[in-house]
């Protein structure tokens, strides 16, 4: 089902019509409205953006404006038109806030019923809602979009894992919406309960909030019995709902182009890449209110296609987010993402999704090893090590060790996370 099939199936042609003309006007609402962007774009006129292919000419919006403004300065509205805030932390603990009126709420709603029909839902299905609900935008994103549907929201938030297990088997949803770990974490402890996916009433699940791989989608999917898809969003673009997967394909997800404009860019020079070539994801909001961000540098890399889909939505689809430009690692020359490795190990089924990378130098060359949890049965298995690094250095190109380790072995952090990364170059 297409929830707005008008905007989601028009022709593309019309699409970057309506696109070019959203983009004139934002160019003249900043510039009234944003300090940062009225000496930003001094010198630029609406008139001369004649092309969508003049964004080029546009500077980038990085999260470090957002910082320097903190809190509300890059905010184009004034605050008594503010209905929602949120924020999100970053890994230097500075917070960046978010303001939404009431058009950006319904515009919020809007993209995440969007998504939810990509995944798989319908109006009078049940939606468990395991998202954190907070001042993360996935919980109340999620929420709106499924109360906007006509589905029936349940917002169990995240966590409390037994009380999880009980309401899916009270309430029999039909979708979940959570991260795809939390995702894992469930059907481990539906396993253990003796619990056969056939008997779990869940048919699909939409997952976001952190990357993930297929090897992963094929074990939700296997132990939840759903058909899963990947949603994708960020607080600064508005939040869940930029990007869906649609449960035809499951080939790169759709992103709400009429709302926000993608780019991709090369991560060192800046500039636009074609389709299909591997960049910096980089957004325009084009119908956004309170925050409206001009050419915005997310840092995730990714390549955009926009060739026909199953589905009939002509939407532009983003593949999965590749790693993050700052967490780019170059090992003997080549370019290497943390998730790139993690996706080649899980082609294995021996290893665990539990590793790290540590990378050291020998001479001036870099070298990098991967420390993996394996099970006791696995433990010096000269075979499956063998095995592991044949596989690395096909998708990667380049030779990685690697060493088999204990459950538990591998460093998590407070939050339970794991520290994908080791530079012993540093040290
Ligand atoms: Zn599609």
């Amino acid at each position: 089902m297409i929830y707005e099939p008008e905007a989601e199936t028009r022709p593309r042609e019309q699409l970057r019509a309506l696109q070019l003309d959203r983009l004139q006007s934002l160019i003249e609402y900043v510039k009234t409205r944003v300090p940062l962007y009225r000496d930003r774009l001094a010198n630029v006129d609406p008139a001369d953006i004649a092309s969508l292919d003049d964004l080029r000419r546009l500077p980038f919006t990085r999260k470090d404006d957002l910082r320097d403004t903190y809190p509300f300065g890059m905010f184009a509205v004034p605050r008594e038109e503010v209905v929602r805030i949120h924020a999100s932390s970053g890994t230097t603990g500075k917070l960046t806030a978010v303001g939404y009126t009431a058009a950006d709420i319904d515009l919020f709603a809007r993209v995440n019923a969007r998504s939810l029909a990509m995944a798989g839902g319908e109006r009078g299905m049940t939606l468990h809602n395991a998202y954190g609900y907070g001042l993360f935008t996935g919980g109340l994103g999620l929420h709106y979009g499924g109360e906007r549907m006509g589905m029936a929201v349940v917002p169990v938030s995240g966590g409390l894992t037994e009380r999880q297990l009980m309401l899916i088997t009270d309430f029999r949803p039909d979708v979940i919406a959570c991260t795809p770990s939390y995702a894992l974490t469930l059907a481990q402890a539906f396993r253990e309960r003796d619990v056969a996916p056939e008997k779990i009433s869940l048919r699909y699940a939409v997952l976001g909030a952190e990357p993930w791989t297929e090897a992963m989608r094929r074990e939700i999917d296997a132990g939840l019995g759903v058909r899963s898809t990947n949603i994708f969003g960020l607080s600064e673009v508005i939040g869940p709902g930029v990007s869906c997967e649609c449960v035809e394909e499951r080939a790169g997800a759709h992103v709400n182009e009429d709302n926000f404009l993608p780019e991709i860019v090369d991560p060192n020079t800046g500039e636009p890449l074609s389709e299909g070539e591997e960049g910096v994801l980089v957004f325009t909001t084009l119908t956004k209110e309170a925050l409206p961000l001009i050419r915005y540098w997310t840092g995730d890399i990714t390549s955009l296609r926009s060739d026909p889909c199953a589905c009939g939505r002509t939407l532009a689809r983003m593949d999965r987010i590749k790693g993050r430009a700052d967490d780019m690692l170059i090992i003997r020359g080549v370019n290497v993402y943390p998730t790139q490795v993690e996706a080649a190990l899980l082609q294995l089924p021996e290893l665990t999704p539990n590793y790290r990378i540590v990378i050291s130098r020998s001479g001036t060359l870099d070298e990098a090893d991967v420390e993996v949890e394996v099970s006791e049965e696995f433990l010096g298995d000269e075979e499956l090590r063998a095995r592991a690094e044949a596989r690395l250095r096909e998708s990667i190109g380049c030779s990685i060790g690697v060493r088999l380790s204990a459950r538990g072995s591998v460093p998590r952090s407070e939050g339970g996370k794991l520290q994908r990364v080791l530079d012993r170059r540093e040290l």
